[in-house]
């Protein structure tokens, strides 16, 4: 079956090891380096936004990224009444949203420039980011040529700040390509760079009334979205608390069965044994835990490692952990960025305190003066049942294991409730089984990191609190988005 389309590939990527692609990165972001970016309701008739408010840069609240007109609530009745599915035969759909990928290709350096500026995302993850959303783009754009079901109706795609375009874009991708209409509310945090897809997606052909943008804060506008009865079904994704308080929206106002896809928070664990490679342990601890400063939900929040190495390994991890630079993600040097607003890092320091009050943090180096940067920190806790929340930022907490005792940490993990990614070291193929068919988890990675799950080849969402599935990126998505017919009965 074709995967991506005719071409059958996903994006191209850049390498930024090498020094002509880099080059040509910095000359096409180098212009939007202080473009102020707008962002309003775009919609199929008159608007009337509220007032405008700045869109602050997190790593530098003196850099104003843009400003934002967050929709009334005239505008949610206007985009309410004017939603129209989208008729087109799937192929047609199919070639506008492969032209929207491309627009996305040819927009690189405002996209990168909007994701350092208004998502504080370093370039390799700014790149990792566009290219995802350029995967999903083409992944459900064939997919849906293959499909024949009709749409639902009318889908509210209510998206997080942490991947603001590839999320933003996947949602809305699927529910398009399936021929729905869409009404979309991206994150408070970065409505900018929601607004330049969707006129990306306008420029390519997806008709006005059947993508309409509506910028505003959740509790407004996403609640006002997910409690009317015209909406035929909701793609979240965010926190497992606000997926409830959006499925008790749903129950009280909607027709019952109406589909709620719901991608939410983990608390990710991996565990290294003493038969895994130390330096490549290390390396994907590092990746798993800080890159994105720790704002991906598949991040890892609580490490095992086998209380037989624990003292080398963390040796090794604390030395890592120190080369890291945290700082303006604009720049190529930063490993780094900031968090995304203040009230995150008000938060996590207080985590970080009670921790310190107790003598448990293990590392933390100092975060620079402006900008809401928190420093890649190692807290020691006895397990993972220690962690009461997810904490979405560069916190790593580290307990160890004996080795007899790894039944008794899977089951630790499974009774979280969570089931988002797993991480496991070890070169011992049976414990590498054993812990597959035991553990309730959606994405488990083996010798490797546990983040950036490709689209196409590793179909990514939970399991429990950490998602209603079906995975974003895999072959059961886009039914979801349909009403498929009664199958008919013979005789
Ligand atoms: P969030 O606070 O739950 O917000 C997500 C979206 O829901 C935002 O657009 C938000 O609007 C909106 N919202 C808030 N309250 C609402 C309500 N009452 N009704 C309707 N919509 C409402 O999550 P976040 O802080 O943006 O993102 C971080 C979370 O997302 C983490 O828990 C992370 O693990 C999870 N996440 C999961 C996945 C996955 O694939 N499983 C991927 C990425 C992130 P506002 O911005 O205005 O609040």
């Amino acid at each position: 079956p074709a995967l991506f389309g005719p071409e059958r590939r996903n994006s191209r990527g850049w390498d930024l090891a090498h020094a002509p692609d880099l080059a040509m990165i910095e000359a096409a972001r180098a212009p939007h380096r202080a473009t102020r970016f707008e962002a309003a309701p775009l919609i199929a008739g008159s608007t009337a936004p509220d007032a405008a408010a700045p869109v602050l840069n997190p790593a530098d609240p003196a850099d104003i990224v843009g400003h934002v007109r967050p929709a009334s609530a005239a505008d949610v009745e206007t985009a309410l009444a004017t939603a129209r599915p989208w008729t087109a035969p799937p192929a047609e759909r199919a070639a506008i949203l492969r032209r929207a990928a491309d627009l996305y290709e040819d927009h690189f350096g405002a996209i990168f420039a909007l994701l350092a500026r208004e998502a504080g995302k370093c370039l390799p993850d700014a790149v990792g980011e566009l290219r995802e959303a350029v995967d999903f783009l083409r992944y459900y754009a064939a997919q849906a040529e293959t499909l024949d079901a009709p749409p639902r109706g009318l889908f509210a795609c209510i998206s997080p700040w942490n991947f603001p375009l590839a999320i933003f874009t996947g949602q809305i991708s699927a529910a398009l390509a399936t021929g729905n209409a869409v009404l979309a509310k991206p994150a408070e945090q970065t409505p900018l760079i929601a607004h330049y897809a969707v006129r990306l997606l306008h420029a390519a052909g997806v008709p006005r009334d059947a993508l309409q943008l509506l910028p505003g804060d959740g509790e407004t506008v996403g609640a006002r979205l997910t409690s009317d009865a015209r909406v035929n079904g909701v793609a979240f994704t965010g926190a497992t608390e606000t997926a409830r308080i959006i499925a008790r929206a749903m129950a009280d106002h909607m027709a019952p069965g109406t589909p709620l896809i719901a991608e939410t928070g983990g608390l990710n664990a991996m565990v290294v044994d003493s038969t895994a490679l130390p330096e490549q342990a290390v390396r994907d601890v590092i990746a798993s835990a800080f890159q994105s400063a720790g704002q991906r939900c598949s991040a890892l929040r609580c490490l095992y490692v086998q209380q037989d190495i624990a003292d080398a390994f963390l040796t090794m991890l604390t030395g890592a952990m120190a080369e890291l630079r945290l700082g303006d993600p604009w720049d190529l040097s930063t490993d780094i960025g900031p968090l995304i607003e203040a009230a995150a890092l008000r938060d996590f320091s207080a985590h970080i305190a009670r921790a310190r009050a107790e003598t448990r943090v293990l590392w933390q180096a100092p975060a620079p003066g402006t900008g809401h940067f928190l420093s890649p920190t190692l807290i020691r806790v006895p397990g993972i049942a220690a962690l009461d929340r997810e904490i979405f930022g560069p916190v790593l907490h580290v307990a160890t294991f004996r080795a007899e005792d790894l039944d008794a940490v899977i089951d630790a993990i499974n009774a979280t409730g969570y089931g988002l990614t797993f991480g496991l070291h070890s070169r011992i193929d049976d414990r590498v089984q054993h812990a597959a068919e035991r553990l309730a988890v959606g994405n488990l990675y083996v010798n490797r990191n546990q983040i950036g799950a490709v689209v196409g080849s590793q179909p990514f969402g939970g399991e429990g609190l950490s998602g209603t599935g079906p995975k974003a990126g895999g072959p059961s998505y886009l039914p979801r988005f349909t009403a498929r017919p009664a199958p008919k009965i013979a005789g």
